[in-house]
């Protein structure tokens, strides 16, 4: 049989995997803790449920334009301005189905094989794998320090003749942590000196905590959005809670939104006009909802880090933002996987292995559950893996005795 050397070096998302294995166990009454997952639990906003049921009842749901319906991209134009300062045209904004399509259709339409695409370690598990849909090479970097905070020579010492783009995630998925403005400025510098695209993947961007302020990707360029080879990413799934809806967005010079826009009319075509409506409500509406939802992760963050802080052995990085706890599990298993697979098998707890973020021996895990999902999921794990913990642990009903330490 013969496949493609795409298709068999595309591994499959583990942290979409991992959500399919939380429904399965749910699903058989399996008293599971899901510290894995990557999407807030409160509701849609309300704009934004009114906005898709209008389209609903309408029963007139049809094909849109494949880079967004004209609402759509006014509200992003307005969300451009109000949180990055710059006024763009219809044509430097096109609406995917969510980040994740808006990043890929970016990639393809910029990488060459060969290319070679470079972004800090740890990374969201997505990056190297898009990459490599497009026939092109990551470079993972894992700054020399250890430090979870790049630094200019960190991404410097690694580009190429080959580099083509930097890909920027900040606040950081997995590990919450918020790059500097002197940092930002200096990826601008870089890139624009060499000629490198620069994309924005700010899809935390106001998910941050201990009175940090969003800021622009623009304050560090005198380019226009038309001459400049910045791509700003950001979406609904995380900010509004709206995961499921799927809709994201980029912005970026006209030549290459419309080429974007060419490669997504062949694959998907628009995204759902359901959902675009969904998303123009969420901009739109009443914004209290983005606020409430980053001072429960704020709290929620604070009371993971905790509770990790006190458990020997581990070591917790204190994320600025997103709903991620980075923690190095290192001393207890240097195999991220093999730990995360213990943790669900002897407690019921999912974690995210690090070895996906390109840092074995840690785990990611979430903070968009409960305040009881954080303690009693920490509780545990540590029960699972500290011998000074007791031997005995309950969960509802069920007595467990741990038998392996
Ligand atoms: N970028 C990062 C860093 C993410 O964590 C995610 C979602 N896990 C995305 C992009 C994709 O978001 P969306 O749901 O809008 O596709």
């Amino acid at each position: 049989m013969s496949y493609s050397i795409i298709g068999r070096s595309v591994g499959e998302s583990v942290t979409l995997k991992l959500n399919e294995t939380a429904a399965i166990l749910r699903a058989k009454g399996e008293p599971l803790i899901h510290l894995g997952g990557g999407e807030p639990k409160t509701r849609a906003p309300i704009d934004a449920i009114t906005a898709a049921s209008g389209l609903i009842n309408s029963g007139e749901v049809r094909y849109t334009p494949a880079d967004g319906v004209p609402a759509l991209k006014k509200a992003i134009i307005r969300y451009t301005e109000d949180y990055y300062g710059r006024t763009v045209e219809p044509e430097n904004v096109i609406a995917s189905s969510g980040a994740k399509q808006a990043i890929m259709v970016a990639l393809q339409a910029i990488l060459d094989p060969q290319d070679e695409v470079i972004f800090p370690a740890p990374y969201w598990v997505s990056y190297p794998e898009m990459v490599k849909l497009c026939g092109a090479t990551p470079v993972p970097v894992l700054s020399e320090n250890g430090s979870f905070y790049p630094r200019l020579q960190d991404i410097e010492q690694n580009v190429t003749g080959y580099t083509k783009a930097i890909i920027i995630n900040s606040p950081s998925n997995p590990t919450g942590a918020m790059f500097s403005e002197e940092f930002i400025a200096q990826m601008v510098e870089l890139c624009e000196s060499k000629g490198i695209w620069l994309i924005m993947d700010d899809i935390y961007h106001r998910l941050i905590f201990d009175g940090r302020k969003p800021f622009s990707v623009y304050k560090f360029t005198k380019k226009s959005v038309e001459e400049s080879k910045i791509i700003v990413v950001n979406g609904v799934s995380k900010q509004y809670a709206m995961t499921g809806f799927r809709i994201g967005w980029a912005v970026g010079n006209r030549k290459l939104v419309e080429m974007m826009a060419n490669i997504q009319s062949h694959q998907t075509s628009g995204p759902s006009a359901i959902t675009q409506f969904a998303a123009v409500g969420a901009v739109n509406g009443i914004q209290s909802c983005v606020e409430s939802l980053r001072q429960t992760l704020e709290n929620n963050r604070t009371v993971m880090m905790q509770r990790l802080e006190a458990f020997n052995g581990v070591r917790a990085f204190k994320p600025d933002g997103t709903f991620y706890c980075f923690a190095d599990f290192s001393n207890y298993n240097k195999n991220s996987s093999e730990l995360a697979y213990f943790l669900l098998d002897k407690v019921r707890v999912i974690t995210v292995p690090g070895v996906e973020f390109g840092l074995d021996g840690w785990l990611r895990l979430s903070t968009c559950g409960s305040m009881k999902d954080i303690t009693e999921g920490v509780e545990r794990i540590k029960w699972a893996l500290d011998p000074d913990a007791p031997n005995e642990l309950y969960i509802g009903e069920r007595k467990l005795v741990r038998d392996w330490l």
